[in-house]
């Protein structure tokens, strides 16, 4: 069968490897869709600290079953699945408290471990969840990069009371918009790039700030009437860009960040205590695969985040593309055909 291998930094073939059997408690899953994601392209530049060589990547996948280990219930060969990359070791602090998306020894697919840009792939039952018969192979490879939306909208408790200013309207931030929009919050989206702001209008945000030629505090402090935005998502992640955050943030507002730079940032502690903000983190996603598949049925227009798709056989194309047109794509995905 064949696999989207990293070799090493710089080198992505696709090769010929043996085929997966199911273990016990897992599923043999026949992956139709994978999805390209920034965190596969630092993979493949040897730029993501977490990785390790050689690598099969992809975690951003939904296929079907084709056999069961020993000892797996509730699902059966033939079920369409998407699969949560996301494994943990079950007993560590965070995941006593049900936060495994964080395990002392977390595992992800296409990361820690081999993922899920291959033709078939045997992964642990309770990752594989049930998607509709009806539904594309594109739209159900996209539950995992909704579910990075449904985390920090969890995280940051959204609700339909919220105004909510998105930082940055890349594929991350447009799918917080989304999963923001669809809770019934009235979403700000920032950008310097007026082209995804114009997306970001047509999927729903009432706002759309080009940063780079207006400024934002004061187009908030207008959107607000001088109340402050009561949550932000910054899926910019520019460091220099957080003690702004919190000046821009309402008292008792909710900062949220999902970025993974290093860059030490400013921050101005009186901000955080005299309105006592509340900043999270939020990494993947913890049990959010059920969420994602109930918005989809409820309409989330998600496969308007897709921008191509090419064949597995053209994945050194399809990274070329997300690579050299950054701005021309959004949502590239592998399809697997018969
Ligand atoms: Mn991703």
């Amino acid at each position: 069968m064949k696999a989207v291998y990293v070799k090493e930094p710089h080198s992505l073939e696709i090769v010929e490897l043996p085929e997966p059997a199911a273990g016990r408690g897992e599923v043999l899953v026949r992956v139709r869709a994978a999805g390209i994601c920034g965190s596969d392209m630092h993979i493949y530049h040897g730029t993501n600290p977490l990785a390790k060589y050689p690598r099969i990547i992809g975690h951003e996948f939904a296929g079907e079953i084709l056999a069961l280990g020993e000892g797996v219930q509730g699902l059966s060969v033939g079920d369409r699945v998407a699969v949560d990359p996301v494994t943990s070791c079950g007993t560590c602090y965070p995941c006593s408290i049900g936060r495994h998306n964080v395990c002392a020894k977390l595992g992800v697919f296409g990361v820690h471990r081999d993922g899920g840009m291959v033709e078939r792939v045997a992964v642990p039952a309770v990752n594989a969840h049930l998607v509709p018969k009806d539904w594309a192979w594109e739209k159900a490879a996209l539950v995992e990069p909704f579910s990075i939306a449904a985390n920090v909208l969890s995280r940051a408790q959204c609700t339909e009371k919220d105004r909510v200013l998105v930082m940055g309207a890349g594929p991350i931030g447009l799918t917080v918009l989304m999963g923001a929009v669809l809770t019934g919050a009235r979403v700000a989206v920032a950008d310097v790039l007026d082209s995804r702001l114009d997306v970001a209008k047509k999927l729903g945000a009432e706002r759309a700030v080009n940063s780079g030629s207006l400024n934002l505090e004061e187009e908030m402090t207008r959107w607000t009437g001088g109340d402050g935005v009561p949550l932000i998502v910054d899926a910019v992640c520019n460091p220099a860009l957080f003690p702004s955050l919190l000046r821009m943030a309402s008292p008792a507002g909710r900062v949220a960040h999902l970025g993974f730079s290093e860059t030490p940032s400013p921050v101005v502690p009186l901000d955080i205590t005299k309105k006592e903000l509340t900043i999270v983190g939020s990494r993947l996603n913890c049990n959010m695969f059920p969420r994602v598949i109930e918005w989809f049925g409820r309409g989330l227009p998600a496969e308007k985040l897709i921008s191509h798709t090419f064949p597995l056989s053209q994945a050194r194309e399809a990274f070329k593309l997300v690579e050299e047109k950054p701005l021309e794509t959004c949502k590239v995905l592998l399809t697997f055909p018969d």
